[in-house]
């Protein structure tokens, strides 16, 4: 079993990101595998040195290990390119130069009284671009989903989940991705990728076997069961977990400074301490 905690080094790691990381470990060495660690840097406008340190300090408090070099998605862009070519190369690709304003313009335009709908990416791109046959080369680059579908010779898509919530063998159909998913962007004009695209292209390289991270990226495991299918790749098992909240109820969030890790150890909490808030074993 390879399992992996991908952190954004965008702010300070907080309770919910203990819960996965101690989890993702737990599950590992368990099994007799291993945990590594990922460093999803690739929106460079947020990511910050200083965040990436106190991710490697917070881990080692808790009393993690994980082997070195810590992969860090920065450095994997060339990876990420190959996987776009291969795809436009399909056919599968085209440029959008949709700011959010226009999407939200195009969808909110009367249309015989249908809700606009949101998908695991936020508002359905309505396809305004999609045959537009725009070059420009700043330009995203989005998912044809309907022609992506077409190209499946065999539209079976399924993922299984040991997640407590949704366990079980989930089926995809081609329905639910053009429907529910759309044409998603997977290469972000500010960033030559996309979380989307990086994510199952690491996990692939990583060997991954099981993905365990919160349960907010359920709906986004279609994306990642058909682009692992697109481009030849395995299709780890899913975990979804739990989401740690305050006591309002509200998800954590990276501002939430008052529930990072940091702030705990500087009041004196222990690690043990930690896993006793998440409700963990102790070690
Ligand atoms: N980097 C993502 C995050 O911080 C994690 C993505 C994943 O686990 O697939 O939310």
């Amino acid at each position: 079993m390879r399992t992996r905690f991908a952190p954004s080094p965008t702010g300070p790691l907080h309770l919910g990101h203990a819960y996965s990381a101690l989890l993702a470990y737990g599950m590992a060495t368990k099994a007799g595998g291993e945990f590594c660690l990922r460093i999803e840097d690739i929106d460079q406008s947020r990511a910050r040195p200083k965040w990436e340190a106190q991710i490697y300090d917070d881990l080692h408090w808790l009393g993690l290990e994980w082997p070195e070099p810590v992969m860090r998605q920065s450095d994997r862009m060339p990876a990420y390119q190959d996987a776009l070519t291969k795809l436009e190369d399909m056919g599968l690709l085209y440029r959008c130069t949709c700011k959010r304003r226009d999407i939200e313009a195009a969808v909110s335009a009367p249309q015989e009284g249908v809700e606009p709908a949101y998908g695991p990416d936020g508002l359905i791109y309505p396809g305004t671009c999609r045959n537009a046959g725009h070059r420009d080369s700043n330009a995203a680059l989005r998912l044809d989903m309907a022609k992506a579908c077409d190209m499946l010779g065999n539209p079976v898509l399924e993922f299984s989940e040991t997640g407590p919530a949704h366990k079980g063998t989930h089926r995809i159909t081609t329905g639910d991705l053009i429907h529910r998913v759309g044409d998603i962007v997977l290469a972000r004009r500010d960033m030559g990728t996309s979380y989307h695209l990086s994510v199952v292209l690491d996990d692939a390289v990583q060997g991954m076997t099981d993905v365990i991270r919160g349960k907010d990226l359920f709906q986004a495991t279609k994306i990642h069961v058909l682009l692992q299918r697109l481009l030849g790749l395995p299709t780890p098992t899913y975990h979804h977990h739990r989401l740690i909240r305050d006591e309002a109820g509200k998800r954590l969030a990276k501002r939430d400074d008052a529930r990072a890790i940091a702030k705990y150890r500087d009041d004196g909490a222990s690690p043990a301490d930690i896993r006793k808030m998440l409700a963990l074993p102790r070690t």
